[in-house]
């Protein structure tokens, strides 16, 4: 059985996980996270709503590339024996095909919140319109060999767009520059303060794969968009040396820097426990100390999802609200 027939195998059971698959080939998928849900219920809302204004009941969270990725993150909570290291299909769907298709499967996937009680109606209609594409949901989005016409897609349909990369395919993120195609907000996630760790705590699959992520660092400030540094800090693993981490933010220059608690969910329960998630003090700790070594400012932290959000300056700590043309 060659990969991609092991990969549709297992989309039964991905489904009574709670993704939806869209589009004809099915390597995209949506799936509605727990602070949507909660915010339909006045619940809270996701961190990114705190720090970055963006509604969670009106975020699409979705992937098209489900099936790749060139890493084996230990703290990733997807399945990652179903990733290939490279796009498994002759082709790939077009944008339109899977915006259409994730949209509607967003709806059918709230559609239980239509007659519950505790969720608020407005935002149920309003959640109808997703405004906001959280392009990250599983597998390395620029894999995708169709991300550039996807973002500007969402962008021509009124979607603010977030997109993380693990990255480590700098070439990607030149195209999407060149192509005029570059996120609301680029995230870059930074697992590691040098490559010993990162080869234990990423587990890449391609040989060169520091090297490349040191090269979007570098390629970070030429990329005319907001750019963000997400550290997933796993304790015993790649929670240390804040100070060499703030090396590796200054040559980003980002704007800002999430240092946030590896959480205990999904697929990583096989591979660490509940001991390996540092507590919110211990990441505030960590902030701090990485904070003073690279000049930037403590601007916000939510403790329930034990993540600080750093910024540059002043000035990127004011414009962190993302407004809406
Ligand atoms: S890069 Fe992302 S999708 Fe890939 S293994 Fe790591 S956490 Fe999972």
């Amino acid at each position: 059985m060659d990969f991609y027939e092991r990969y549709l195998q297992s989309l039964p059971r991905l489904r009574k996980a709670g993704y939806a698959f869209v589009g004809n080939r099915k390597h995209s998928a949506v799936k509605v996270c727990l602070w949507a849900r909660r915010a339909l219920c006045g619940k809270g809302s996701c961190y990114k709503q705190k720090f970055y204004g963006i509604k969670s009941h009106r975020c699409l969270q979705m992937t098209p590339a489900m099936p790749s990725c060139n890493q084996r993150c230990l703290f990733c909570w997807r399945d990652t024996s179903l990733f290939s290291e490279a796009w498994p299909l002759d082709g790939a769907d077009e944008p339109s095909e899977i915006i259409d298709g994730a949209v509607a499967a967003q709806r059918l996937l709230l559609i239980g919140f239509k007659g519950n009680a505790s969720a608020d109606r407005q935002k149920w209609l309003e959640a109808q319109e997703p405004n906001q594409a959280a392009i990250s949901l599983d597998g390395e989005p620029t894999m995708y060999p169709k991300l550039a016409e996807l973002i500007r897609e969402f962008h021509r349909r009124g979607f603010t767009t977030f997109l993380v990369t693990n990255g480590t395919r700098p070439e990607a993120l030149r195209h999407l520059a060149a192509e005029d195609a570059l996120p609301t907000q680029l995230y870059v996630s930074l697992c590691a303060p040098d490559e010993e760790t990162y080869e234990k705590t990423n587990l890449p699959v391609g040989d060169d794969n520091w090297t490349k992520l040191n090269e979007t660092l570098m390629l970070l400030p030429s990329l005319a968009t907001r750019k963000v540094l997400r550290l997933t800090l796993v304790k015993g693993l790649n929670f240390h040396s804040p100070e060499r981490y703030a090396k590796l933010v200054k040559v980003s220059g980002v704007d800002y820097v999430e240092c946030k608690s590896y959480m205990n969910v999904g697929f990583s329960t096989q591979r660490l426990t509940q001991a390996h998630m540092p507590s919110h003090d211990e990441i505030r700790a960590f902030a701090a100390e990485l904070a003073g070594n690279a000049g930037y400012e403590f601007t916000d932290e939510q403790v329930e999802s034990r993540v600080v959000l750093l910024s540059r300056d002043a000035e990127a700590a004011r414009n962190r609200f993302i407004t809406r043309v």
